[in-house]
């Protein structure tokens, strides 16, 4: 094929050869030559109108045909809005996964401008921060942020620690607050994180540290102001005191134990590896034996019923759930007033296992219930220590029941009883091999 610009010569030549012969035979020189002159214009001029008409089309469709320095044309604007076109394609694709991937982000992240006006922000800042993409884009941040501690922390402008504040879309949510500046024209980007739940935590480990101190406060005051006057006794006639005192002493010395135990047992619950010792139990065989427990504990003055299926085994670790299962029996016998009846029942079904415990007690106001679980959270303080209660039982089996992939529902009336019900899994059924 030729080049494009030799056969525009050709073309050329051609005419020019055209116009001469058609000069020479007619005579008119001059007219011939402005005629081709014209004819090469005009074909020139059809080009750029289809050159036009095709652009203005957006240039997707099939280029126009032409030969020589016009097909040449064609071909080469085509081929570049096709790499423009793919390149566009490929920044709209970066952008897309750039905001999905935003989007996905657990934390809120908000871009502002210099001015301190909201330029973008994530799914999150809207859930996290109550932001509207509908109308909050282009607002100052510090008209929708509204927090004092959030005004003060923007006017100060050092953002090299964070701020913690109540999320303005929810009360109950703490937000951890940062703003870290970037780019070369002082846009920053702010940052935020939902540590409601490290927080409580926190919270939790605090009241943890202060109710042990204060539980184990008493029993040890009795103990020393015991033991002071047993050293200043000097005579056999305070004999009878101190067999007061040393019974005293015993008992507040069997709660401190009972303590200790319960918060060794936690400990040991938090720190060990989950399912390490998972063999199968009989769990109608362990009732049984906490029944018996039962029954003892009550000293007769209830009416306890059995009713399990024989056979029940599962997948667990026996202490464990003999001291999960124990406290739900004893709690019964403990909150149930003499004469009162309990229910200890256990049954399979392809769902799982349902172990549950029924009491005619003196039951839970609901908004008691949801806190149960906590550790040294008591209804009635008095009520538990009277009855040897540490405040940690319900704690234990919280936390045995999580271990074994199982929950705890608790339903409770006022003075007509509570059902509490543990619920294990079908995966931890075991059949034993006959
Ligand atoms: P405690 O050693 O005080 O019994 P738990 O953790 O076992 O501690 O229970 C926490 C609280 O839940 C108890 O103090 C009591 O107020 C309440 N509770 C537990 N079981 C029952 C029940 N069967 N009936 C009524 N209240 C109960």
């Amino acid at each position: 094929m030729l080049n494009p610009w030799a056969s525009e010569i050709w073309r050329l030549i051609t005419l020019v050869v055209l116009a001469l012969l058609v000069g020479l035979l007619t005579g008119k020189m001059l007219l011939a030559a402005l005629f081709a002159t014209v004819a090469y214009l005009i074909w020139h001029l059809v080009h750029l109108v289809r050159l036009e008409k095709w652009l203005r089309k957006g240039g997707t469709a099939t280029p126009p045909i032409g030969n020589g320095v016009w097909g040449e044309l064609y071909y080469h604007i085509y081929r570049m809005r096709q790499r423009n076109r793919k390149s566009k394609r490929r920044l709209a694709d970066v952008i897309g996964r750039f905001r999905e991937s935003t989007s996905a982000l657990p934390d809120a992240a908000v871009v502002l401008r210099a001015s301190g006006e909201i330029e973008w922000f994530n799914d999150a800042a809207a859930r996290y921060l109550g932001l509207s993409i509908s109308g909050d884009i282009g607002q100052r941040v510090i008209n929708l942020l509204r927090h004092p501690s959030f005004a003060n922390y923007l006017s100060k402008g050092d953002f090299s620690d964070s701020l913690e504040m109540p999320s303005p879309a929810d009360e109950m949510m703490i937000l951890e607050i940062n703003i870290v500046p970037y780019g070369g024209q002082n846009q920053n980007l702010l940052i935020a994180r939902d540590v409601t739940r490290i927080k409580n935590l926190e919270k939790m480990r605090k009241d943890f540290v202060a109710n042990v101190s204060h539980e184990l406060r008493t029993p040890l005051t009795v103990l020393t102001g015991t033991l002071e006057s047993l050293a200043d006794a000097d005579d056999s006639e305070t004999l009878a005191t101190w067999r007061r005192s040393i019974t005293h002493m015993q008992q507040h010395n069997q709660r401190m134990l009972s303590i200790v135990d319960d918060l060794l047992m936690i400990s040991r619950l938090e720190t060990e590896d989950n399912q390490r010792d998972h063999y199968p139990v009989s769990l109608s065989a362990m009732l049984a034996t906490i029944y018996d427990e039962a029954i003892a504990l009550s000293d007769n003055k209830h009416g306890i019923t059995l009713d399990v299926e024989p056979g029940i085994w599962l997948m667990g670790d026996e202490k464990e759930l003999h001291s999960a299962l124990s406290n739900l029996v004893a709690n019964a016998v403990r909150y149930s007033p003499a004469g009162g009846t309990i229910v200890i029942k256990c049954l399979q079904d392809d769902e799982g296992i349902l172990f549950s415990v029924k009491d005619s007690g003196i039951g839970i106001a609901p908004h008691h219930i949801q806190r149960l679980t906590e550790r040294f959270y008591r209804v009635d303080a008095g009520r538990s220590r009277a009855s040897g209660g540490t405040g940690l039982g319900l704690a234990i089996v919280k936390h045995v029941l999580d271990r074994h992939g199982a929950h705890l529902e608790i339903s409770s009336e006022i003075e007509k009883g509570s059902v509490f019900s543990c619920h294990f899994p079908a995966r931890l059924i075991y059949t034993p091999v006959k």
